[in-house]
């Protein structure tokens, strides 16, 4: 810890690094009640993985895949899937829970990684559309599958998470923090020092380079590409961004997509999940997409946020919300379009 101003109110700095969801996720918090934020933190990414992970018996959603059907759900997880059908609905799509049987078949739940015969692969879509999700609300609060479904939080649990840790910040009255939870980042205010938290974008091109930096304060830019997890067969690469139109690793022509939209603020009622889900979300979707429907999404598809794509032809476009809060990158290889 260490005392940054000599101002009465102490403020401290706190951070960690959390392997969890098969991530490395850093935090940093700043305020009186720093390292109890960041505690605390930690606390509830391993609270929310025991519920969503699909990997562990016990989770919410193994038990809901296992039975079909789930009662007297807490509302924000009951919520939680309520907008992952919105999600479906709003993207054509493009974004679907219902994707799980999908996922396995390549193998990406574990790592025996294989590539479908198509036939498996018509079959398993059958069962894609999270439209056959049934809910009820309250009393019963209550979620069942359509037939032989099962569903995979992979595209929104790192983003519902950030929305989580939003909450932990207000409640722990912390007044600068930033959580990045793999290519999903949270910054809260700004830095201590008042400038703008810069948050770089990577490039899909190369491990250790980024394509775009940012300069954010109370947001989400929440990223999705292709690079995150593949396997390679046959000198051909596969990724984990399944288009539910073919069952195959979307192939768009986009390397990555950021989604960046407000924080969700201190005055709401907490009512999960948020902007960190909806940015989570819709990075899948438009990966899926591809760069014409995306920014077509943008303008309108109703909903608040702004874009970076960075694609496969060498471009790194920016939409118009963005145009005064991002840095190129000498000698990145990329043009830059607003
Ligand atoms: P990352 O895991 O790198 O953050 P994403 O947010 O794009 O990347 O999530 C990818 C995960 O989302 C996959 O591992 C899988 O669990 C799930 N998924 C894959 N394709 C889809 C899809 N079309 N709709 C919804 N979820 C998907
Ligand atoms: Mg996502
Ligand atoms: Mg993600």
């Amino acid at each position: 810890c260490l005392c940054l101003t000599g101002c009465g109110k102490q403020t401290t700095e706190a951070t960690a690094q959390i392997f969890a969801m098969d991530t490395v996720m850093e935090v940093a918090a700043y305020g009186e009640h720093a390292e109890q934020a960041v505690k605390y933190t930690e606390k509830r990414i391993e609270e929310l993985e025991n519920r969503l992970s699909r990997t562990k018996a016990h989770s919410l959603v193994s038990g809901l895949n296992r039975d079909g059907s789930i009662r007297h759900l807490t509302y924000d997880y009951w919520n939680l899937i309520a907008r992952a059908k919105e999600y479906r609905d709003a993207t054509n799509g493009a974004f679907d829970i219902t994707i799980a049987p999908v996922m396995d078949a390549w193998g990406f739940t574990g790592d025996s990684f294989r590539v479908p015969e198509q036939s498996e692969l018509d079959t398993l879509l059958k069962k894609v559309n999270s439209d056959a999700i049934q809910m009820l609300g309250s009393p019963s609060d209550s979620v069942t599958l359509g037939e032989g479904q099962a569903i995979d939080l992979g595209g929104i649990a790192k983003g519902y998470t950030s929305d989580c840790v939003e909450a932990v910040f207000y409640d722990h009255e912390i007044e600068n923090g930033k959580i990045s939870l793999g290519g999903n980042v949270f910054v809260l205010g700004t830095k201590p020092d008042g400038s703008d938290w810069r948050v770089g974008i990577k490039d899909p091109r190369n491990e250790s380079g980024l394509a775009a930096i940012l300069s954010l304060r109370d947001a989400y830019a929440i990223t999705s590409g292709g690079y995150e997890r593949y396997f390679e067969e046959n000198g051909k690469t596969y990724h984990h961004i399944i288009d539910p139109a073919t069952g195959y690793p979307a192939d768009s022509g986009l390397l990555s997509v950021t989604v960046v939209a407000d924080a969700n603020g201190p005055d709401q009622e907490w009512v999960l999940p948020g902007n960190g889900t909806m940015c989570d979300a819709f990075s899948t979707a438009l990966f899926v997409m591809g760069e014409e429907q995306a920014l077509d999404f943008w303008r309108n598809g109703g909903y608040d946020f702004d874009l970076v794509l960075v694609t496969e032809d060498g471009r790194v476009v920016i939409t118009a919300g963005l145009a005064d809060r991002f840095e190129e990158v000498k000698d990145s290889g990329y043009t830059y379009e607003t």
